[in-house]
């Protein structure tokens, strides 16, 4: 028996000097960082871990972390990574829907998070970004060998949490198989070698920081240059030593707002992806004049990995997001699942082993999510174009994307309408240079007195800092059609300039 995912991704390099990391500190070789994965391994099993357990992780990015990610898999753990920018308050939701029996957070929130941990029964260990905390001390005193525990390929390897469109988040499954055969069909279909380098400036708590870099990177024995976070300044310097970068559009913009950003600087570049977030066909069209090299645009989402992508050698067309990779049956539908001609917008729906198995215990949600006949519905709305492309036209949930995070309307709305002295509330986006969308409140008051001060304090506490709204604008009264629904579409139409002048 073999534990599918270690052994086809990461087993093969164990006894590798070739860096696998490199960041300010250093090189990593794939030795040292598959020994400390076997001694945290080792330390998630003297911690209880069984099985089919899931670990939840929220920590600030470092190698100690994504560590944690490959040796939760060896010790057939389920790894649910959170986004660094959740409050406590809804890390109490994750920790409790996935019972997670093992959670590691920074030691600066140990505090708030030992209460629920001691409530679900959890063991609670600290990671720090600096690569120190008690998962550390105790992986310290561990041995260096692991034997990989039996998983096969239906089993879940990560569970990762999506915003809901209608209150709570849907935890995605994604089992050993999900996560193979995209790693196997994106080495192929974008060209990567062990002589990559990939500039990884991406976060590890999404799809596509963790699986599409990492498990890409290592399935081809490359090496990554690791960094904590998108800085245009140290991209602009590590660029010269990488081959490739992954990012979401926002990168792209950054570095473009920069003269040093050039021909000059990427003439060795083999590639640059972006997606998670549309990228603006100008953008796309600014970086060519700049550059002289085409962004790949690819799509995707948590529940599904890759699906589409434009090609390697054929033409990247700006403002599409290419074809179906192979392995992925995609289609345009109308309401009913039923193809629709070329040309014609719908709902893209997928079917592929990239696909996942479902919501973690919401067997009606999933169920409402798949076609009779196995197709996922997405709620992406697309048309494929002349050239046999998928053209992305908007989204069937008012889904905001800001700096390539995804943002509920619903969730800030039902924490602003909570709030004293507000009788109802709409939540759009506002097109802005620097994250693509920014979110924008539009609240009704019942008292006047209310400030946009105190609604943005109130939801400081609550939210995460990228789903608080940029702006809180306040009026008489929402514009509704005649079945009563709020007009979103209109008031994105009123306040599309509101960050025009930035
Ligand atoms: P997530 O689950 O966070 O990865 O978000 C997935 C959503 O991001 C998709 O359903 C799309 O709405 C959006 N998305 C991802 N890639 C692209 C892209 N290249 N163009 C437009 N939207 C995208």
């Amino acid at each position: 028996m073999t534990n599918h995912l270690y052994d086809t991704i990461f087993s093969t390099h164990e006894n590798s000097e070739k860096p696998f990391l490199i960041d300010d500190g250093g090189k990593v070789s794939y030795r040292d960082f598959l020994q400390r994965v076997n001694q945290i391994a080792n330390a998630l099993i003297a911690s209880g871990l069984k099985t089919g357990d899931r670990v939840a992780v929220q920590a600030q990015k470092s190698k100690a972390q994504l560590a944690l990610y490959v040796a939760t898999i060896k010790a057939g753990g389920v790894y649910l990574p959170l986004n660094t920018a959740y409050t406590a308050h809804e890390l109490d939701y994750f920790i409790n829907n996935a019972a997670a029996s093992i959670i590691v957070v920074d030691a600066k929130n140990e505090e708030k998070v030992s209460e629920i941990a001691k409530r679900e029964g959890a063991c609670l260990l600290t990671l720090n970004q600096d690569e120190s905390g008690s998962l550390v001390s105790l992986a310290d005193q561990q041995e260096e060998s692991f034997s990989a525990v039996a998983r096969g390929t239906e089993d879940l390897g990560a569970i990762l949490y999506t915003s809901g469109t209608t209150g709570r988040s849907k935890g995605a499954q994604l089992c050993h198989r999900n996560l193979i055969s995209n790693t196997e069909v994106l080495k192929d279909f974008w060209q990567f070698t062990a002589d990559d380098v990939l500039l990884h400036m991406l976060p590890i708590y999404h799809t596509h920081g963790l699986f599409v870099a990492c498990n890409l990177l290592a399935f081809v024995g490359g090496t990554m240059i690791f960094l904590p976070r998108f800085d245009a300044e140290a991209a602009l310097s590590w660029m010269p030593k990488a081959t490739s970068m992954m990012g979401v559009p926002t990168f792209y913009t950054r570095l473009l707002a920069e003269e040093r950003f050039d021909a000059a600087l990427t003439a060795h570049m083999r590639l640059f992806i972006s997606g998670s977030a549309p990228l603006l066909a100008e953008t796309h069209k600014q970086f060519e004049a700049r550059t002289g090299k085409k962004i790949l645009e690819r799509y995707g989402m948590t529940e599904t990995n890759m699906s589409t992508s434009n090609p390697y050698d054929g033409a990247r067309i700006a403002g599409t997001v290419g074809v179906a990779l192979p392995g992925v049956d995609v289609r345009i539908a109308d309401d009913h699942g039923n193809k629709l001609a070329d040309g014609e917008i719908g709902i893209i729906e997928l079917k592929g082993d990239n696909v996942f198995t479902g919501y973690w215990q919401m067997p009606e949600k999933t169920q409402e999510s798949f076609r009779s006949d196995g197709y996922f519905i997405t709620g992406d709305m697309a048309r494929i174009d002349e050239n046999g492309y998928i053209v992305i036209v908007g989204r069937d949930k008012d889904l905001i994307i800001s700096g390539g995070l995804n943002v509920y309307p619903k969730e800030v709305e039902g924490l602003i309408d909570e709030i004293e002295g507000v009788s109802e509330s709409a939540v759009i986006a506002a097109p802005h240079k620097d994250f693509g969308e920014a979110v924008v409140a539009i609240v009704v008051r019942e008292d006047t007195r209310l400030t946009e001060a105190t609604i943005t304090e109130t939801l400081q506490e609550k939210l995460a800092k990228f789903k608080q709204p940029k702006a809180v604008i306040f009026v008489e009264a929402l514009p509704r059609n005649t079945m009563g629904k709020v007009q979103k579409a209109e008031l994105r139409k009123s306040y599309d300039s509101l960050f025009a002048s930035l």
